[in-house]
C-alpha cells in the first residue's frame, strides 16, 4: 500500500473509532527544534546522561543544574507546538481524540491546546521544593544563581520531570494504562519506543484489541511488532494530511 493509501485507511480507522487515544515521543517535537536524547544530533552526544541521575543531582545540586538549564530550559523557553501538536490538539476538539500519553516534558501539546495530556514522564512547566514540597510555575524562577532555591524554606528546587533513577508519576501511570485499556485506536508518534516502561503503553493498548497507527520518520521497536499501519515521513506533514483525509471521511 502507498502512503496516500494507507493514510486514507488510518483516517477511515480513526473516524470509525469510539475511542482514539495519542502516544507521543520526542519525535514530535523536533520539528519545534528540540533534539531527541539518543541517536545522531542527540542531547546524549553532548552531555553526560549521568547529570540528569537522581542520585547525582542529590549530591552536586549545581552542576546538574548548570547541565539541566542549557537543555530544558534554554531549549524549551523558546519553542513552540507545530502543526502535528496542534492537528492532535484539534481531533480532540473534534471529539475524536479522547487524552495524549506523552513522554515529552515541554508542554507543547498543552500549549497547542490540548486538554486531556497524561505525562508520562512529568514537565518542565513546574519545579518543586525537595525540602518542604511548595511548587512554583518554572517561568516565575530564575536560574540566574544555581541552583535555585525555594522561595518558603530556601531548599533546593528540582524540575517535576523524573530523572534517571526516580519512578514514574503514579497518577499519570494509572491514567495512561487506563487509556490503553480503554482505546480502540492508538496513534503512536516520533517515539523510538525503547523506553521502558512507558513502551508498554501502545503494547498494552494492542494487547486490548486497540489498532496501533504509527507515524515516524524511521522504523521503530513498534513498527514490525504492533503497528498496524505505518505512516513513514515527518509528523507535521503526516498528521496534515490525516487530518485533511479525517475531514474528508467523516
Ligand atoms: P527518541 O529520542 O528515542 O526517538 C525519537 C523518535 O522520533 C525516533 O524514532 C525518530 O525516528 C523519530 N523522529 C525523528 N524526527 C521525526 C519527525 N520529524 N517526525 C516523526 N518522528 C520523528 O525519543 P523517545 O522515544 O521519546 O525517548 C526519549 C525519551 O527522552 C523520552 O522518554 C522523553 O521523555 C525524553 N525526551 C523528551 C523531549 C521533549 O520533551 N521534547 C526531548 C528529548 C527527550
Amino acid at each position: 500500500m502507498n502512503l496516500q493509501d494507507s493514510i486514507t485507511r488510518a483516517a477511515q480507522w480513526i473516524n470509525n473509532s469510539k475511542h482514539t487515544a495519542v502516544f507521543t515521543g520526542s519525535g514530535i517535537s523536533i520539528e519545534s527544534g528540540i533534539p531527541t536524547f539518543r541517536g545522531k544530533e542527540g542531547i546524549w552526544n553532548k552531555y553526560n546522561p549521568e547529570m540528569v541521575e537522581i542520585q547525582y543531582f542529590r549530591r552536586h545540586p549545581k552542576e546538574s543544574w548548570g547541565v539541566l538549564k542549557e537543555i530544558f530550559y534554554n531549549y524549551f523557553g523558546n519553542v513552540q507546538p507545530n502543526d502535528a501538536h496542534r492537528v492532535i490538539a484539534e481531533l480532540e476538539k473534534m471529539g475524536i481524540v479522547k487524552a495524549v500519553v506523552t513522554q515529552n516534558i515541554d508542554n507543547l501539546h498543552q500549549e497547542a491546546g490540548s486538554k486531556t495530556v497524561y505525562e508520562f514522564h512529568g514537565t518542565s512547566r513546574t519545579m518543586s521544593c525537595m525540602g518542604c514540597g511548595s511548587m512554583f510555575e518554572s517561568k516565575v524562577i530564575s536560574l540566574d544563581v544555581l541552583p535555585p532555591r525555594c522561595m518558603t524554606c530556601m531548599g533546593i528546587l528540582k524540575p517535576d520531570f523524573i530523572f534517571f533513577g526516580e519512578p514514574i508519576p503514579r497518577e499519570a501511570s494509572m491514567l495512561s494504562f487506563y487509556e490503553a485499556q480503554t482505546a480502540d485506536v492508538v496513534l503512536v508518534i516520533g517515539t523510538t519506543g525503547e523506553v521502558f516502561p512507558a513502551c508498554q503503553v501502545p503494547i498494552n493498548a494492542k494487547e486490548n484489541g486497540a489498532r496501533v497507527i504509527e507515524v515516524n520518520t524511521e522504523p521503530s521497536q513498534f513498527t514490525f511488532g504492533i503497528t498496524d499501519i505505518f505512516l513513514q515521513g515527518k509528523a507535521t506533514e503526516i498528521m496534515n494530511e490525516l487530518l485533511k483525509e479525517i475531514k474528508k471521511t467523516s
